[in-house]
């Protein structure tokens, strides 16, 4: 039998009371929530362990600073962290995290047990709710349909806890979750590394290896673009066209290049498009783009 700690650690922690807290007296409130658990119950709790489709996973010596649960659980990463290229940048660039495909409406559930810090909508990521775990990692779910109506910043909760339903708020191209882990100072990492994985201390936790990635960058075909998209490839596409026109020193040429790289690419930053594989323009002038989901 694998030993129980780490599960009785979580079912300790559910009987945790409703904290609301904010700032630092959320940081404490969190460590309490691995060390002396106070008796009481809270009704607004759903029985989710029926729901939980993923065990909390087993450290070697069964000791657990964190361990991570799928926030989606069995539902598939479609779109991996690392690098991205839509057609309108000049280069890759990194899909700080993964994304799972599901239904609108599939429960999203806390990764790792910790308290919110954050809830609410922010620009392309939607709706979204960030919670802060041991050894300052923080997990981010991102284009939520919904937020579950207690989950607001300082709340204690647990890895499986119910955050919201998926949904496609924010700059999203379809229902699916976006999901990031980052560490203490907001650094993206590959939440591939995590996942499923307990880590008995702060030692263990795969900070390096989860900051890097290939630099490889991803591109696929394409299918549909989403209308304010199209709206970005027309502007850049007029845009090209009058530089050409404008322009008889080839110099001048490469600089106006430069510059309107720069400004597609800036816009491309605020146009996060989650699941976009890759946009091209079809032999009938539009754009086309592949999805990663459907
Ligand atoms: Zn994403």
């Amino acid at each position: 039998m694998a030993d129980l700690k780490p599960f009785l650690i979580a079912r300790a922690g559910r009987l945790l009371p409703r904290a609301m807290i904010v700032g630092a007296a959320g940081l404490s409130a969190f460590a309490v929530a691995h060390a002396s658990l106070p008796d009481g119950n809270h009704p607004l709790r759903e029985p989710a362990p029926a729901a939980r489709a993923v065990a909390p996973p087993v450290a070697k010596d069964g000791e657990v600073l964190v361990y991570f649960l799928e926030p989606v659980p069995g539902h598939a990463v479609v779109s991996p962290f690392g690098l991205r290229k839509l057609p309108w940048e000049g280069g890759g660039r990194l899909h700080e995290g993964v994304d799972i495909s599901a239904d609108a409406g599939v429960p999203v559930r806390a990764a790792a047990n910790g308290v919110v810090v954050d809830a609410g909508t922010r620009g392309g990521y939607g709706r979204f709710v960030e919670v802060r775990h041991a050894e300052g990692l923080t997990t981010l779910y991102a284009h939520l349909g919904g937020i579950e109506r207690d989950v607001k910043p300082g709340m204690v909760v647990q890895a499986g806890d119910r955050l919201g339903r998926v949904g496609s708020t924010g700059s999203s191209t379809g229902p699916h979750l976006h999901f990031e882990i980052r560490d203490g100072v907001d650094r993206p990492l590959n939440p591939a590394l995590f996942l499923g994985k307990a880590f008995a201390e702060a030692g263990d936790l795969p900070l390096d290896k989860a900051r890097r990635y290939s630099g490889r960058v991803r591109i696929a075909q394409v299918s549909y673009i989403p209308e304010s998209k199209r709206a970005l490839m027309a502007a850049r596409d007029a845009q090209t066209i009058v530089v050409r026109r404008r322009t008889s020193d080839a110099q001048d040429l490469a600089a106006a290049e430069r510059n309107l790289e720069g400004q597609v690419r800036e816009a491309a930053r605020n146009e996060q498009i989650d699941g976009l594989q890759s946009l091209a323009i079809g032999p009938d002038g539009r754009p086309r783009a592949k999805l990663s989901f459907q």
